[in-house]
């Protein structure tokens, strides 16, 4: 499968020349294989990401790990939404009361937008998903409900041997007393145990996420701490608070990983970069 990085920042869109290197884009990934389309998350980078696709394509499946709205900002103005001959089948996390597809009219209608979800000319059907194993063509889909505030899934990809994971807002420090030592315990473990890739929420600075427990987020330290505990290959810090320049994550980077002997790959997700696993 490829893997291509649309958006990997954080909570809000947040251009400027010195983010030019990681990106200012929120959370939107595409992995394709053959005619497979699969989307994880609407954020900003799906605008960039619809104006790619190929002129051919009629159907899209469209993964979203919850509805804050860093997550589901671009849908407005994903262009396959406007096209009647296009399919769009949406994924997205159940909740107790709300149904997913009344979250998302939340969205799409006044004062928020101007088009309802019930006037987007696509076909398309929405499903419900909790702690759920489900098919895309060749690809097995596992989604499972991680700790994040508000109904949130992460995503385990596989095809053939390959496993992509995908839990870009994620604090799995929070519920596990001795983290990072106790698998069963920790949010997120089973969805990324041995997988090639594993994005993982690294939004704060280890020193600022001791007051902003509970938040949802990780620090980028507990973000290695979780990839080497699930015995990924790769690790992708993603999710970059919005207020971190260029240099500030280099350095970040840097900080976490010289004086530690890493057991895993980790690099900083960059927006525009692409895997093949
Ligand atoms: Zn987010
Ligand atoms: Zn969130």
């Amino acid at each position: 499968m490829n893997i291509k990085i649309w958006g990997c920042r954080g909570s809000i869109p947040s251009p400027g020349p010195e983010k030019s290197i990681y990106g200012s884009n929120t959370s939107c990934i595409q992995v394709t294989d053959g005619n497979n389309c699969i989307i994880l998350d609407g954020g900003s980078g799906i605008q960039r990401l619809s104006e790619s696709l190929p002129k051919n394509i009629t159907h899209i499946d469209l993964l979203l790990t919850h509805l804050h709205l860093d997550h589901i900002i671009g849908l407005g103005f994903f262009q396959p939404f406007y096209n009647p001959k296009m399919t769009i089948n949406i994924w997205g996390p159940a909740a107790a009361y709300v149904s997913l597809k009344q979250r998302l009219r939340r969205y799409f209608s006044p004062p928020l937008f101007p088009i309802r979800l019930s006037e987007l000319p696509c076909k398309g059907e929405i499903f419900e998903i909790h702690n759920s194993t489900f098919r895309i063509g060749d690809f097995k889909i596992t989604s499972e409900y991680i700790c994040h505030p508000g109904p949130t899934v992460g995503y385990r990809l596989q095809l053939g041997k390959a496993v992509f994971t995908y839990i870009p807002d994620h604090e799995p420090a929070l519920g596990s007393s001795d983290f990072p030592h106790n698998q069963e315990w920790t949010s997120g473990f089973k969805l990324a145990r041995g997988a090639d890739i594993l994005m993982q929420d690294a939004q704060y600075k280890n020193e600022d996420y001791k007051n902003r427990i509970g938040w949802g987020h990780s620090s980028m330290e507990n973000a290695i701490d979780f990839g080497e505990l699930s015995g990924v290959k790769k690790l992708l810090l993603f999710h970059h608070d919005p207020m971190h320049t260029d240099e500030q994550l280099m350095e970040l980077y840097k900080k976490n990983t010289q004086n530690r002997k890493l057991s895993i790959e980790v690099e900083l997700a960059e927006e525009g970069k692409s895997y093949n696993i």
